[in-house]
């Protein structure tokens, strides 16, 4: 019934705390990276537990996590200095197999335009080829 409005103030919340910079994690179900990071696995919790109620899509191809869609890998943003929040995302496994790198790499900054107006996207993935230099 609320589910959209408790989502906007989740996000406005998150928004307040996060200030500017932010730091993304694109990472798959069964990274290693989850298991040492306490606010990523939490978060993930919360995402998987509340699946049924809040029916959230993947991004590319609007599969609906509550229907047939499955989690190919997850979009974190979290704040980069004391992050006690994250923003979580999840591509469907079609997209994550199927679509080329840069496609998903512009999804996900579609994504945290939503999140972040204007944050940049700070996955490394997305910063190959730049040089640190210039
Ligand atoms: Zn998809």
């Amino acid at each position: 019934m609320s589910n959209r409005h408790q989502r906007r103030a989740e996000l406005a919340d998150f928004r307040r705390k996060a200030s500017g910079a932010l730091l993304t994690y694109l990472v798959s179900p069964d990274d290693r990276a989850l298991d040492c990071n306490p606010l990523l696995r939490t978060t993930l919790a919360r995402w998987r537990a509340s699946i049924a109620q809040r029916r959230p899509f993947c991004p590319a191809c609007r599969a609906n996590f509550a229907n047939e869609a499955e989690p190919g890998a997850f979009l974190f943003a979290t704040a980069t200095v004391g992050p006690t929040s994250a923003s979580v995302s999840a591509f469907c496994t079609n997209c994550w197999h199927d679509l080329p790198p840069d496609a998903i790499e512009r999804e996900a900054a579609r994504v945290l335009q939503q999140v972040i107006p204007n944050g940049r996207f700070l996955d490394p993935r997305a910063r190959q080829g730049d040089d640190p230099a210039s």
